[in-house]
């Protein structure tokens, strides 16, 4: 493990009153979830043109009953705890060393390891959410896996239930709350993410033009690596080893 960088890193979150991290799926493979845009994931098994097409709001709406049975059978997460690296995030934020999380994960796993102050700009794949805008009504997982309808209703309004996940052709939760949380921080660290996927791969950019400090934890390069003050690469270990490792350093 590069010492010296870690030491560096744990040196700028020391000096910075606003530290924000961004996620994506690299924290989560380290839990057990597989990377949709990984070696086995969905995107290269169905090819990304078949699963846009249907993970699509126009989908939805067209042909739930095809939308639910696609995603009863892809969508399912291995319950799985989260990883080292989320409860060492959650940790951060306990210890007000860090002010919040946006990810674009799905799974919850941060909210399960004990964050709070999450921006789940993806949604959340364990929550499903009434269509009807003056409901939206909440159920939880167990709700649709005890149903035994093809396409699950509310039970309040009778309206169609829909995953609390942003499907393709949908705008992102919270876009400026997310942006706003990135853009005040002094000190961004991104973990896990190559920042190909926008709207947060530009707010990273913009956060860069503002003259801050980018740090990049991730395994291999990613779009914003010229950017960043320091970039460690996760290589052999984990990320979870290399975050408490520079919680020991805060620690001195
Ligand atoms: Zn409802």
């Amino acid at each position: 493990m590069t010492t010296d960088m870690i030491n560096q890193i744990a040196n700028l979150m020391r000096q910075s009153k606003n530290t924000v991290v961004v996620t994506g799926a690299g924290i989560s493979t380290e839990a057990g979830i597989p990377d949709f845009r990984g070696q086995n994931g969905i995107y290269r098994q169905l090819g990304e043109d078949r699963v846009m097409r249907i993970i699509n709001i126009d989908f939805f709406k067209a042909h739930p009953d095809q939308f639910y049975s696609f995603y009863r059978q892809y969508f399912k997460f291995p319950d799985v705890d989260p990883s080292l690296a989320h409860q060492m995030v959650a940790r951060f934020e306990q210890e007000g060393i860090i002010k919040g999380v946006v990810t674009q994960n799905i799974d919850n796993l941060h909210q399960q390891a004990g964050s709070r102050n999450v921006i789940p700009i993806h949604g959340n794949a364990e929550e499903f959410i009434c269509m009807n805008r003056r409901c939206q009504k909440i159920y939880d997982h167990d709700y649709i896996t005890n149903s035994t309808e093809a396409v699950p209703y509310c039970s309040v309004c009778g309206e169609i239930i829909k995953p609390n996940v942003v499907l393709f052709g949908e705008n992102i939760n919270n876009y400026l709350g997310a942006r706003q949380l990135i853009l005040d921080a002094r000190l961004l660290i991104v973990i896990g993410s190559s920042l190909t996927v926008y709207p947060l791969a530009g707010f990273v950019n913009e956060f860069c033009s503002i003259a801050k400090d980018l740090v990049i934890i991730n395994k291999g390069p990613t779009q914003l690596d010229y950017a960043a003050r320091y970039k460690l690469d996760v290589g052999e270990n984990s990320t979870g080893q290399i975050l408490e490792e520079i919680y020991r350093k805060l620690q001195r």
